[in-house]
């Protein structure tokens, strides 16, 4: 490890909607932010086309334009946007104490408060026609994606309950939904079973996998395949959700922080604070719940406000609740 050391105010982890809103935030409050953006600069919404659903787009944005926007933003009020991944972290258990994080394996930063949003990233069948379709009627959002298949035949694969709720989200907007569950029941909770099961529109198949998404430049159709029998059958869609679940990109902070039993990073209350005092977390990291870009970037704000007070708070050398 070199030898670079660099003191900051105010580190953000995390280019996404939550790390730009928080950045807009903390440079406006003079909190001299700098950014690391990750792997994937710009987060999650750079895997989409189409932005229909934040406010203040009448006419919706392309997601990389609205990242680039945002980015464009925060660099207005002073932010330093760092290309690095973060690769290991010491948060100091103390009230007014210096974390410690490094980045690239090779640069230590002190920092006085961070703000973690390293999102969460939507898990894929990862077989090659989905991966070529991805953005081309492949969609792992069926509540941001959705509308865009109103009136038109879809899939959807998985079966826990966020699947149950995506597909009964997507039968009230679509004509038909062909729901694939890998084994012979569902995980959902029996209240979203009954849910799914109680909507005309939906066909459940059970022991049914993506054998192959069908079309070229967009999606046209699925083969779907019975796990048991081995038979085979097309069907003709528009659109395919992945449903299988989410991990939070969480694993650098594993016995530093609170973390629940899926890797979620766990707040206090309503606050974006961590269990360590000037760490605080926002986004999809800490949100399994909704996962939209506008609730990453509400949390986003409240945690660079939080950040502000905390510091506030230690130069002040009041008590701080942690
Ligand atoms: C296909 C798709 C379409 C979507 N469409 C919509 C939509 O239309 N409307 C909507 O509201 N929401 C949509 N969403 C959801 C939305 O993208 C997320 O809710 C939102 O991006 C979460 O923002 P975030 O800032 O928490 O994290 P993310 O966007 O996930 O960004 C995480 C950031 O953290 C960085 N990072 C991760 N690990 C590290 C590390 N170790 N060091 C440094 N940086 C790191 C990554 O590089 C990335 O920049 C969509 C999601 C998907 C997958």
């Amino acid at each position: 490890m070199s030898e670079q050391v660099e003191r900051l105010k105010t580190l953000i982890i995390g280019s996404g909607p939550a790390g730009y809103t928080a950045a807009i935030y903390a440079s406006r409050a003079d909190l001299k932010p700098v950014m690391y953006t990750g792997m994937e600069p710009g987060g999650q919404l750079t895997t989409t086309t189409e932005v229909d659903n934040f406010p203040g787009y009448p006419e919706g944005i392309d997601g990389p334009t609205m990242m680039v926007q945002l980015q464009q933003q925060a660099e207005r009020f002073g932010t330093e946007v760092r290309i690095g991944m973060v690769t290991a972290v010491d948060f100091n258990n103390e009230a007014g104490g210096i974390h410690k994080v490094t980045v690239d394996d090779n640069k230590v930063i002190e920092a006085e408060s961070v703000i973690i949003s390293t999102g969460a990233t939507a898990k894929y069948l990862n077989i090659p026609s989905e991966q070529r379709l991805r953005g081309g009627g492949v969609s792992a959002c069926a509540v941001c994606d959705g509308f865009f298949y109103k009136g038109q035949d879809v899939a959807i694969v998985g079966a826990g309950d966020t699947a149950a709720e995506e597909a009964s989200y997507l039968a009230n907007i679509c004509n038909k939904v062909t729901m694939l569950v890998r084994k012979d029941h569902m995980r959902a909770s029996k209240a979203m079973q009954h849910r799914v099961n109680s909507l005309d529109n939906i066909d459940v198949r059970y022991n049914t996998e993506v054998d192959e998404v069908i079309g070229e430049q967009v999606v046209e159709g699925l083969r779907m395949v019975n796990n048991q029998t081995g038979e085979k059958e097309d069907i003709a869609i528009t659109g395919l959700f992945i449903a299988i679940g989410h991990k939070p990109n969480t694993d650098i902070f594993k016995g530093q922080l609170d973390m629940d039993d899926t890797g979620y990073i766990i707040t206090e209350g309503k606050s974006t604070k961590t269990n360590k005092p000037g760490v605080f977390a926002s986004g999809d990291v800490q949100d399994k719940e909704y996962r939209q870009a506008v609730t990453a970037a509400g949390t986003g704000c409240m945690a660079a406000l939080d950040a502000e007070r905390y510091l506030a708070a230690v130069e002040s050398k009041e008590e701080v609740s942690v």
